[in-house]
Parts: structure tokens; sequence; C-alpha cells
């Protein structure tokens, strides 16, 4: 008996990087996990099979972010794989943790609003209604954790407009939390620091080096750090935290 048996959930953005170590993690605690992607479905059914061979539940759902119809297209995905893997369409804990990003940064100067406009689409507007729609499907303790960026707390002029749209996922939380405490539904935001996604810009030493030095423990994060504080707060164990903002940096935001 794990932590999350017989427990569901949906993780956007999950084929890859963070969500997909909290993917993997959510599973091993007996979750049965929906594996979110936008397009790289080779990723998605690698990470699904990389669960299976672990003896535990996975499905794939693809939905792309950030278009009309986004919301409808992934919860037509998650309840058909919720009725084919359980008996209806509960889902217990669901991780916000898609967004978009810019590796390179923009400087303020360069943002187009088409750039605005995307990042809002994914990072917030994205967020909001998914959990809209999953309101009818979380049970009372139910868990919401929605992961935004250091950057809320670190200025970085260069993801100022990602980081403005981090800030309103926050207060996602904050309204949510107190909005759903009466059902023991918990809200927490999770930020993380600098966190090796896979990415090319982690196979270059010198840059790896340079990052690190962010971090008090002076390196850079690896995706299960920070899903390993996910995996908490979906648990049982965190059900006396709400409307929190867990710093997941690394001791970045120490200054
Ligand atoms: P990755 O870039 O490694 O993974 C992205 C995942 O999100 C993939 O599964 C991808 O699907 C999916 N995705 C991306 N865009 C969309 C979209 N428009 N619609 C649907 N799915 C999408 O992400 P990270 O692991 O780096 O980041 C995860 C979260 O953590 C993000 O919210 C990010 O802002 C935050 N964060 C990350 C930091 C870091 O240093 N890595 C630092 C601070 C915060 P597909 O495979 O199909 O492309």
């Amino acid at each position: 008996m794990t932590r999350l048996t017989g427990k569901t959930a949906l993780v956007t953005g999950s084929s890859r990087g963070i969500g997909k170590a909290t993917a993997l993690r959510l599973a091993r605690e007996g979750a049965l996990v929906a594996v979110h992607y936008a397009a790289n479905q080779d990723a998605a059914d690698e990470t699904v099979a990389l669960i299976q061979k672990e003896g535990g539940r996975a499905f794939p759902v693809r939905a792309p972010l950030g278009v009309p119809g986004d919301v409808h297209e992934l919860f037509l995905g998650l309840e058909a794989g919720l009725k084919e893997h359980t008996d209806g369409t509960v889902l217990d804990i669901l991780v916000n943790n898609a967004g978009a990003t810019s590796a390179t940064g923009n400087a303020p100067e360069d943002v187009t609003p088409e750039d605005f406009d995307h990042y809002v689409a994914v990072n917030a507007k994205a967020p909001f209604f998914i959990v809209q729609r999953a309101l009818t499907l979380l049970p009372d303790g139910g868990r919401i954790i929605n992961i935004s960026s250091g950057l809320t707390r670190f200025a970085n002029p260069e993801q100022m407009a990602y980081a403005m749209t981090k800030g309103a996922l926050e207060q996602l939380t904050l309204h949510l939390a107190r909005h759903l405490a009466p059902r023991r539904i918990t809200v927490n935001t999770v930020a993380p620091g600098i966190t090796d996604n896979g990415g090319p810009v982690f196979d270059i030493p010198e840059a790896v080096e340079q990052m690190a030095q962010l971090s008090a423990f002076k390196r850079v994060g690896e995706a299960g750090d920070v899903a390993d504080v996910i995996t908490f707060l979906a648990t049982d164990e965190a059900r006396w935290i709400t409307g929190a903002f867990i710093d997941a940096t690394g001791g970045t935001l120490l200054g």
C-alpha cells in the first residue's frame, strides 16, 4: 500500500521535465496518472511506458493549451481515459504544470503582443479554466497544485512577461484555496528555480556552472527535486497546507 493508492491524477505537461518526474512519482505512490502533452507523442508514450514498467498505471492525453477549445479537448481525453481505467471520472489530484516559457528570455523591449498573449493563455488562462472544469470531478479532500516560478520573487527583466503570468497563477492559488477549503480541497503553489528539464542548455557545462551559482546549494535542480515536493503536497500528510507558496528553488530566493 502506497500513499496514493486508489487516487487519480492529471499532470499537465508531463511528457517531459518536471511534469514527467512528477507523473513518475505519483504513479510510484499508487496513483493512476494522466500524462498530458501538447505535441510530442513519443515523449508522452515513453513516460507512460516508464510508469508501466515500474508497475504503475498511466495513460496519455494530448491537448495543446493556449488555443481555442484547449480545455475541452483536454477533458475529453482525460474523462475517456479515466472511464477506461476506473469506474468513473473522479480526479483526485490536479497538477497545473504545463507552462509557456522562453529558455533564452525576451528583453521587455522585444516582447510582442503575440508573445504576451501566449504566456497569458498557457500559464494563466488555461489553468483557470482547467480548474473550473475539474471542480466537477474533484472529490472532497482533493488536491490542486500550481507550478509557478521563483521568478515571481527574483527580478529578471528578460523573463518579465513570463513572470507576470506566473504571478497571475499564484493569485489562482490564493483565492481558490479559500473557495475550496469547505470541501477540504487544498490548493498550493510550488515555485521551482532553475531545474534541469533535459533542455539543450543543460548539456553545456559552462552554462550549468553559471546557473548553479544561483542556488544556495550551488547546483541546478533536478526535476525530481521539485517532483518530490509536488508529490508530498498530493498526499494526505499535506492536508493542513493550503494557499501556500512553496519555495522549491534550492535556496535561490535567499539572495
Ligand atoms: P518542459 O519544457 O521540460 O516540459 C514542457 C511540458 O509541457 C511538456 O510535456 C510539453 O508537451 C508541455 N507543454 C509545453 N507547452 C504546452 C502547451 N502549450 N500546451 C500543452 N502542453 C504544453 O517544462 P519544465 O519541466 O521546464 O517546466 C515545468 C513547469 O515548471 C512550467 O510551468 C515552468 O514554467 C515551471 N518552471 C520551470 C523551471 C525550469 O528551470 N525548468 C523554473 C521555474 C519554473 P510536449 O512534450 O508535447 O511539448
